[in-house]
């Protein structure tokens, strides 16, 4: 047995490591030049090992785990170094060998479970060929087996699920299947590339745990991948910084996560706002600038453009060195044995008196619906409806930032279609800066619609491949009479580039041509263009990296304070919604659960829907983490379509009562001000 082998001997210290790589090299080789994608990374696994890889968008992260994985397409080439597991150069095999490897020895998820199932294929199917492929199970073994690893890995009703289709699944479900396959051959090592990034934190908090599981259980060496630090830190016992195509830092997590000793850590430590911190001012720290072109990396620190603790030495190359017995860096100053200082946080704003917090109600919704019908199963079955958004109250004071949170489908962006009137209620009310618009027609609205704008989640599909950015911002000038002419427009627009902080020479630019958050504050500047109070951000900063959120988070406060502008602000990440909004509405399968002050409702939740969301974000340091009582929530929400009886969350609730499967609670005022839907409010 290879594995126990592998892992005794790791627990005795005296190992050969599982992998071993050293000065790697995979080169993209292009017509334009090579993209030195991974540029000479160097690392050691143990067996049974858990080794956490974070870095921004191309640092190189996710091309390394598919090259060590051999999973590269042309023009992605390995042009050195090595890549030895147990005893083997993996980088010199041929394909056949390779295939031998993978998925027997080396297994891997993805973000998208998708890419890698087959949709046409029963689970089933596709379990037991992962497991025959390699000879060591028979279709009968393998079935029972998929059974079970299903089982696991927290499938519901496994027997019958095992022959559904992929697509008969949820995302969260998809990544326990993938998990499932990944571990089906009990291979030595599980590299798992971004594998929650697309799931709620609730679901996340459950792969996480399977993944911890895993490797307690199976001994399975886990190198998991994200731009999370908080994921990273809840899952591996190591941590690889990765920047520019190299390693900058490397530590344990209690050292480099609590006292980073490379500038660039310590940034992406300071940019994302942390869900156990009350923030003084809602800037957030960011690096300017962006990572350095693949193709032609700079002389000398490939991070010193952008920054801060940079001198005349940082010219030269640093080689990545140990810095003490557990860690090592790239960086000169903290070779030398430099401190990293706090970091200079930007200055607020004076608010203009004349766009100050104004007491009234901007927006009033009251006992809000919008129900879906959906086709029927047959000609004379009973109509099904999906209840997406089920009696919302609801207030958004001018000058607020009011935080949507709750899971998928929890109906967030729905309600922030009614409240634009995107969609057209199915009951309720709905009343904006005084006037009823429930059932407003397009005409009567649109005098109302350039005070309330919305910003999406991927700019690059709301906004035009074919227009130039001055086109995208000039068309609704004109169309609404903001300006009069083309000269006037112009103005206009550049004052609009100035104020999102892009350069006037962008107008002649196509939305390609702009990076993602670059792309953001272009659909920033669309939804300001027409003068509004009131913008709904539905998952502004979702699809954007760490540092690039901090910048978008910024130029909203900065916006907000120069402007006067009330936001509706829709986010998955909890951290960030406690960061910029002053108060928070919890939704669950289209209803309130609570609603209170951020501070409030994160130091004292009361709903335990509330408390238990809260539970299942990450925070950025193991210390901390240790402390914090975990309460985890357990499955995934029911169908819209046919809610529980009673409170809707009764089905996963920790401490229902038999009440509560009978009696809706409604939403009534608790301490502080919150306003709490449950019976037992604050038994969790
Ligand atoms: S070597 Fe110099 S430029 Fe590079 S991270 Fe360190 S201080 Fe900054
Ligand atoms: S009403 Fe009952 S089921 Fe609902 S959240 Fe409260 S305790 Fe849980």
């Amino acid at each position: 047995m290879q594995e126990a082998a592998d892992l005794e001997a790791a627990k005795q210290g005296d190992a050969e490591p599982l992998l071993r790589v050293r000065d790697l090299r995979t080169w993209f080789l292009t017509d334009a030049g090579p993209v030195r994608a991974v540029d000479g990374v160097s690392f050691d696994l143990a067996a049974g090992e858990t080794l956490g890889i974070v870095g921004e968008s191309g640092s190189g992260k996710s091309v390394c785990a598919k090259t060590i994985m051999r999973l590269l397409d042309p023009p992605a080439k390995i042009v050195g170094g090595s890549i030895e597991f147990r005893g083997r150069d993996l980088a010199k095999l041929d394909e056949e060998e390779v295939r031998a490897v993978r998925g027997r020895e080396i297994a891997m998820v993805f973000q998208d479970p998708m890419t890698s199932l087959n949709p046409v294929l029963r689970i089933a199917k596709q379990l037991v060929e992962a497991m025959t492929a390699h000879g060591r199970f028979t279709a009968a073994a393998a079935r029972t087996r998929a059974i079970d690893l299903l089982r696991r890995m927290g499938v519901a009703s496994a027997q019958a699920a095992v022959d559904r289709y992929p697509h008969q699944f949820s995302g969260g479900m998809r990544q326990r299947v993938m998990l499932a396959m990944g571990v089906s051959n009990e291979p030595a090592l599980l590299i798992a590339d971004e594998p929650t990034t697309a799931l709620d934190v609730t679901i996340q908090a459950q792969i996480l745990e399977l993944l911890r599981g895993l490797n307690a259980d199976l001994g399975t060496a886990v190198i998991l991948i994200s731009h999370d630090l908080g994921v990273i830190a809840n899952v591996c016992a190591r941590i690889l910084v990765m920047y520019a195509g190299e390693v900058v830092e490397e530590g344990a997590p209690e050292d480099l996560l609590t006292d980073p000793r490379h500038p660039y850590t310590w940034a992406l430590l300071h940019a994302a706002p942390r869900i156990d911190a009350e923030a003084e001012d809602r800037r957030l720290v960011t690096i300017e600038g962006q990572p350095p072109d693949p193709r032609a990396w700079p002389e000398g620190c490939r991070f010193r453009a952008r920054c801060p603790f940079a001198i005349d030495k940082c010219a030269e190359h640093p080689d990545l060195l140990p810095i003490d017995a557990t860690r090592a860096s790239r960086c000169w100053v903290t070779q030398a044995g430099g401190a990293l200082h706090e970091p200079v946080r930007p200055q607020p704003q004076a608010r203009d008196a004349a766009t100050a917090v104004a007491p009234q109600p901007l927006l009033e919704v009251r006992g809000l619906s919008k129900h879906f019908p959906l086709p029927r199963e047959t000609l004379f079955a009973e109509q099904r409806v999906l209840r997406a958004v089920d009696g919302v109250d609801l207030d958004v004071m001018a000058g607020e930032t009011v935080g949507l949170v709750g899971e998928s489908g929890c109906g967030k962006s729905t309600l922030a279609r009614l409240v634009t009137r995107l969609h057209e209620p199915t009951g309720g009310s709905i009343r904006f800066a005084g006037s009823d618009i429930t059932h407003a027609t397009q005409a009567e609205i649109r005098p109302l619609r350039r005070r309330m704008q919305m910003i999406f989640q991927d700019p690059y599909a709301s906004l035009n491949p074919r227009m130039t950015v001055g086109e995208i911002l000039t068309g609704p000038l004109l169309l609404h009479r903001i300006v009069d002419g083309q000269a006037a427009a112009r103005t206009r627009v550049e004052e609009l580039l100035g104020l999102v902080g892009l350069p006037r020479q962008s107008m002649q630019r196509f939305p390609h041509e702009f990076s993602g958050g670059q792309r953001q504050r272009i659909s920033i500047a669309r939804a300001l263009a027409l003068g509004p109070d009131f913008v709904v951000a539905d998952e502004p900063i979702s699809a954007l990296d760490v540092n690039i959120q901090a910048q978008i988070i910024n130029l909203m406060v900065d916006l907000q304070e120069r402007l006067g502008l009330t936001y509706l602000f829709i986010a998955h990440d909890l951290a960030v919604v406690r960061h910029v909004c002053d108060r928070i509405v919890v939704l669950y399968l289209g209803k309130v659960m609570e609603i209170g002050r951020a501070a409030d409702l994160f130091a004292r939740p009361l709903h335990p829907y509330t408390r238990t969301l809260i539970s299942a974000a990450p925070v950025p340091d193991p210390r901390v983490e240790r402390t914090r009582r975990h309460v985890p929530l357990k499955g995934e929400p029911p169908s819209a379509m046919n809610p529980p009886s009673g409170c809707r969350f009764r089905t996963r609730c920790p401490v229902a009562e038999e009440r509560c499967a009978v009696e809706m609670p409604p939403l009534l005022p608790a301490a502080d001000g919150q306003l709490v839907a449950c019976h037992f409010p604050g038994r969790i």
